[in-house]
């Protein structure tokens, strides 16, 4: 199995196989609602001889992710997605216009990362006293501040916090659809489980905790979602020795080891690669490529 995980994305779309099922028709309810639907083979096919996506996020614009993260990732030539805030980005300025310029991926976190006000730091850019349009401005502000300093413009978002509404009570409103509209992908943060490619919301994709992990909870992580077919997006924030959202620097090494590995099937590529793959087999016309 020769497959490259650099490939390009219209690489892999002329690659994949479908076998003319629809995941909206394929799923067959369970009578037990936690036993789940038996698995459906084939209706989602990644590129030949991958078993499973894995994306690394970082988020922030943590210096450390400079410092310790780059040369990991660009020693095995492993692209990742970073979620900045543009104030971050001015401690290292050059250094994040060198990654804007590489395979690595820039993504929107946001200009001032409103969470909920229970978090003592986000009481004056609290979500429950947000509206949508100030959200919006906020989201097409931070584009284009990144732009302006990176020269990229972000495709991908990853919600502050993981939390997706403005307002509070009988005006909560979510912010998906805004997302929706102006992103290819929008990732989630704490999630459980990894993103079924066939059926997956790039809108809100589920993102699974990296910090902390040693690379053998990481490992079982991966291989459940190729069990299945997933795609699994890790999220982190520092990369060092370990601590409070700390990334471990050895498990962001052996991660990168493991999927640079072809035998081990892993598709390891940015949140925007991916999600293109996932948007143009879903466009794909049923039996197209078999
Ligand atoms: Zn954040």
């Amino acid at each position: 199995m020769a497959v490259s995980l650099c490939l390009s994305t219209a690489t892999f779309v002329g690659a994949y196989l479908l076998w003319g099922c629809s995941p909206r028709h394929a799923r067959r309810a369970s009578a037990d609602p936690y036993q789940g639907s038996p698995r459906q083979d084939n209706c989602f096919v990644w590129p030949e001889g991958i078993r499973a996506a894995v994306s690394l996020t970082f988020d922030d614009a943590r210096p450390s992710q400079i410092g310790v993260g780059l040369p990991i990732l660009n020693k095995y030539r492993v692209p990742a997605t970073f979620y900045v805030s543009p104030d971050r980005l001015k401690a290292r300025l050059r250094d994040w216009q060198k990654v804007a310029r590489s395979e690595h991926e820039i993504g929107n976190h946001s200009l001032r990362h409103p969470c909920t006000g229970n978090f003592p730091w986000a009481k004056d850019k609290a979500l429950e006293d947000y509206t949508l349009s100030q959200m919006k401005e906020e989201l097409q502000q931070a584009n284009a501040t990144i732009e302006s300093l990176l020269n990229v413009r972000p495709v991908t978002f990853a919600y502050p916090c993981g939390q997706k509404y403005v307002g509070r009570g009988k005006e909560v409103r979510s912010y998906v659809p805004l997302v929706a509209e102006m992103f290819l992908a929008g990732r989630g943060w704490m999630d459980e489980g990894a993103n079924d490619p066939a059926f997956c919301d790039l809108a809100q994709l589920l993102g699974t905790e990296l910090d902390g992990l040693e690379f053998q909870q990481a490992k079982k992580l991966i291989e459940a979602a190729a069990e299945n077919g997933f795609w699994l997006v890790f999220c982190g924030h520092e990369i060092g020795q370990g601590g409070r959202q700390t990334t471990r620097a050895d498990t962001l090494k052996a991660i990168c080891d493991y999927a640079r590995d072809v035998d081990n099937g892993i598709w390891i590529d940015t949140v925007e690669s991916i999600a293109r793959y996932v948007q143009e087999v879903r466009k794909a016309p049923i039996g197209a490529g078999s």
